[in-house]
């Protein structure tokens, strides 16, 4: 048995502390703030409830498996509904697309819209990124992933490198494969859930539309937050310690590998295996001084961080006439957004692409209103200061106003509003300048250059959304799951 200290409570750390605690090691977990959950967080207030993170789960059954790993079956603890449609896009030119949550609705779904040939083009792509997705959804995102030799002996041929064709982007896709402008607006979205831009971020991230079409987009009845209540509940069972408001400032080190943590009032705690589920930038930055960890920090130091988050969370008077579980309004100019987030000159996104979550929930808000969702992608927080005096709230009214100019006008709804920013998710996650999922996908090495989940250092290990595979909760279950498997039973 080995005396595990995990450092972060986000899902990645959760899902490493159950797994381990069930293969019979010691297990404690140390989090800087007052609870679990991490980026996966929770507001309740005047019995509205609010997802402040995570507003989608996608593969479903990564959670299941990891339930059904560490001792009773996830659906018996929470209730994962189909979210129908799993989004309402609205164009520049006013048109909609209600994709649904059913693969064999999407033919129909965009013939309607779009028309047949539309359809046949979207059905292309999608087919071509189900072979991709054979070849990296098991060999690549469930196991470790150590450099390009790595990926080379994964791949079956040749041929299998050519379909990934690691210097092709998301937008050539588009670009090559797409006629409709607004399909091509559709895919070139699908780069942001790796916190990306699509002019840069390989064409192997068609596999993300993929993956939402084949396996869906579901909800957890109560709020996403309850998956994470659930999976903080199993770690208890299991008989995981928890400290919460302990922050890591050092992770001890000696000639054989980790020796334990040090916490911030100076206290040391042994232990024989680390588990990180925090940033990489800020464990390989500021919690390691072995020599060993320059090598990760110096890759790190060439990837381009994530994009980050501006998000309303709006306490809304009555029912919407139509409601819609997930919106996103596109802007006239997208090109736009990612100049502003990626480009020289990084500043909140004068024209954004806003996506609302709203559920149809009676459990998170009172009887005859709505608790909404609002998220735009913004640039990290040191890059814009987003605690500049008045800086938010004037961007707040501005999402509302360009919200309204797209025909979604709730300013005379609004209760209450609750503002969350880059600065926010720097401050109370750990991220580095609120990046939401680390290092973004720019660029054909970006997959390579992710920290690995085995550190330099013997004994150290890292999960979560920074380190490989990816940001996102299936994936970051998925790097506990390697990581769990790495370190293996008692
Ligand atoms: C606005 C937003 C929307 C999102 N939407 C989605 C979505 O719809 N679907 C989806 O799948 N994913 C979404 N995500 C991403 C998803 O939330 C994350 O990928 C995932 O929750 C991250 O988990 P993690 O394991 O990386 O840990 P994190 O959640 O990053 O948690 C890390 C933990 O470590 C703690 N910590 C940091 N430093 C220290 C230290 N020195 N000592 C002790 N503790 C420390 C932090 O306090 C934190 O609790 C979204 C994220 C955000 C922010």
């Amino acid at each position: 048995m080995a005396r595990v200290a995990v450092i972060g409570a986000g899902m990645g750390g959760l899902a490493a502390a159950a797994r381990l605690a069930r293969s019979g090691h010691e297990v404690t977990v140390y989090e800087q703030a007052s609870g679990h959950g991490g980026k996966l967080g929770t507001l309740r207030r005047d019995g509205f409830t609010f997802d402040t993170g995570p507003s989608l789960l996608t593969l479903p059954h990564v959670y299941r498996d990891l339930f059904a790993a560490t001792g009773a079956p996830l659906d018996d603890l929470v209730e994962i509904v189909p979210v129908e449609p799993t989004c309402r896009y609205r164009f520049p030119d006013g048109s909609e697309l209600d994709m649904p949550h059913a693969e064999e609705h999407v033919d129909a779904a965009l013939t309607d819209a779009f028309g047949p040939e539309a359809a046949r083009q979207w059905r292309a792509v999608l087919t071509d990124a189900e072979r991709l997705w054979d070849l990296v959804g098991e060999p690549v995102l469930q196991n470790p992933l150590n450099g390009v030799r790595d990926l080379l002996r994964r791949s079956a041929s040749i041929r299998d490198l050519m379909a990934i064709a690691p210097w092709r982007t998301l937008r050539g896709v588009g670009e090559r494969r797409l006629t409709d402008p607004r399909l091509r607006m559709l895919l070139d979205r699908y780069a942001t859930y790796s916190g990306s831009d699509p002019r840069r971020t390989p064409a192997l991230m068609t596999v993300i539309p993929f993956i939402e079409q084949r396996f869906g987009g579901w909800y957890v009845r109560g709020g996403l937050r309850g998956l994470g209540d659930a999976l903080y509940g199993r770690c208890v069972d299991l008989g995981v310690s928890f400290r919460f408001s302990e922050t890591v400032t050092t992770v001890e080190s000696g000639g054989s590998g980790v020796t334990g943590v040090r916490l911030r009032d100076g206290e040391r705690r042994p232990a024989d295996v680390v588990v990180s589920d925090v940033d990489a930038e800020h464990l390989y930055g500021d919690l390691l001084a072995d020599r060993r960890s320059h090598r990760p920090h110096r890759m790190l130091s060439k990837t381009q961080p994530s994009l980050s988050g501006f998000v309303l969370l709006l306490a809304l008077r009555g029912r919407s006439p139509d409601p819609v579980h997930h919106r996103v309004l596109f802007p006239a100019d997208y090109d736009d957004e990612f100049d502003s987030l990626f480009g020289r000159h990084p500043r909140p996104v004068p024209d954004p692409a806003v996506y609302v979550c709203a559920p149809d929930d009676p459990a998170v808000a009172p009887e005859g209103d709505e608790a909404w969702f609002v998220l735009v992608n913004a640039p990290r927080h040191g890059d814009v200061d987003w605690t500049a005096p008045g800086l938010a709230d004037s961007y707040a009214d501005r999402v509302l106003r360009v919200m309204a100019d797209r025909g979604l006008d709730v300013r005379h709804r609004v209760r209450w509003r609750v503002i969350r920013t880059p600065a926010d998710w720097a401050r109370d996650t750990g991220a580095v300048g609120g990046s939401i999922y680390g290092s973004s996908s720019n660029g054909p090495r970006a997959a390579l250059l992710r920290p690995a989940n085995r550190a330099p250092v013997p004994g150290l290990f890292l999960v979560g959304g920074s380190a490989h595979p990816g940001g996102g909760l299936p994936l970051v279950a998925m790097s506990a799951r390697i990581v769990a498997r790495m370190i293996g039973p008692a």
